[in-house]
């Protein structure tokens, strides 16, 4: 498939729920009003819409939310969408709590890789920041990962100055020594939240690549994947890729690749727009006919917006949640 700027979109994003058993302070407001059960996508529905991406070309599907993983039936999800002709790969993005008892099960069903969020090294502070986490939990479910098999499992930090960025270096270090990936996000301002000033919390890529160069050797990459992050890697711990993600300071747009699709059944053509297409809509309206769909997808792409504009105030520009966007 193809938007109107002649930019090739095969990568899909799906949310599989916005429940979470975690309220972090820059994803959810702490009493968040989640969706009725009626208005979510069955997993069927889920299924439906995913092979008919897959046969219009989508080659990468990530798995998100919310926590995907405390959706039930997420791993049988996992098994049937890895058995798409076509697709190429099924990826997750989790905040870990589950994978104790998940991640082999997942490895077993097809999963390809993992993406872990993870904001601090310290009990308290990931309590704080995650509001209801278990930094211990976490940090086994990431062991998990790795003993059930998963290779070039990713790890995401969100930085916020003054809260979490005196842990840059701890946080790259830990991932050194478990020769993981790490991607440091820059705070993108979706939904409203009240806890902090996004304005105020702003700690650029930028001041990350100096915090770690008091203490490792930054060398710069020429790689990419299908994503936004710039990578880079460390001289004293080769093995791990450092990774940016800066929606503020660099744009990343032109190289868009992807959709998302809400846990509603809303598909979003960019991340920092509201433009979308009602595709739950469609498949609930025209039951067996696979081509009305097809028609939606297509037309939605020709509507995919050129790029996002995040600006650095505290004045809500998106409104919906991360979780109701499926980061
Ligand atoms: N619950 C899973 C998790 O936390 O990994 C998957 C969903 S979560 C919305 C996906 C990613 O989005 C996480 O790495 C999270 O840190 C990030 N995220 C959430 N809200 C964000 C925001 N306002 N700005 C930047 N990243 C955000
Ligand atoms: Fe839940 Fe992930 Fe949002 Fe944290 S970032 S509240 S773990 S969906």
């Amino acid at each position: 498939m193809q938007d109107s700027y002649s930019r090739k979109i095969d990568y899909l994003r799906i949310s599989v729920t916005d429940r979470c058993d975690f309220r972090c302070v820059y994803c959810m407001a702490e009493d968040m009003q989640f969706l009725p059960r009626a208005r979510i996508l069955t997993l069927e529905e889920i299924e439906a819409l995913a092979a008919q991406f897959v046969a219009l070309g989508t080659r990468k599907i990530r798995l998100t939310g919310g926590e995907p993983l405390v959706r039930a039936g997420i791993v049988g999800l996992c098994e049937r969408l890895k058995a798409l002709p076509g697709l190429q790969e099924l990826c997750m993005t989790s905040n870990g709590s589950q994978l104790g008892k998940l991640a082999q099960p997942l490895f077993d069903a097809g999963l390809d890789r993992l993406n872990i969020s993870l904001d601090s090294l310290d009990p308290a502070l990931f309590r704080e920041l995650t509001r209801t986490g278990d930094l211990h939990q976490v940090i086994a479910g990431i062991d998990a990962a790795r003993a059930a098999g998963f290779r070039h499992t990713k790890l995401n930090c969100v930085v916020l100055k003054g809260r979490n960025d005196h842990e840059i270096n701890d946080l790259l270090q830990f991932a050194l020594d478990r020769e993981l990936d790490l991607t440091f996000i820059e705070e993108m301002p979706l939904g409203t939240i009240s806890e902090h000033s996004r304005a105020e919390a702003f700690f650029s890529s930028e001041q990350v690549r100096e915090r770690i160069s008091e203490r490792y050797t930054l060398i710069s990459s020429a790689e990419s994947t299908s994503g936004p992050s710039r990578y880079w890697r460390v001289a004293e711990a080769p093995h791990s890729r450092i990774g940016f993600i800066s929606p503020h300071s660099h744009n990343f747009c032109a190289t868009c690749n992807r959709v998302r699709l809400t846990a509603e059944g809303r598909l979003l053509l960019c991340l920092g727009n509201e433009h979308s297409a009602d595709l739950k809509a469609v498949l609930r309206g025209h039951p067996g006919q696979p081509h009305k769909l097809e028609k939606a997808i297509l037309a939605a792409m020709a509507i995919k917006p050129w790029k996002h504009e995040f600006r650095l105030d505290d004045e809500v520009q998106v409104v919906r949640f991360m979780n109701m966007t499926g980061g």
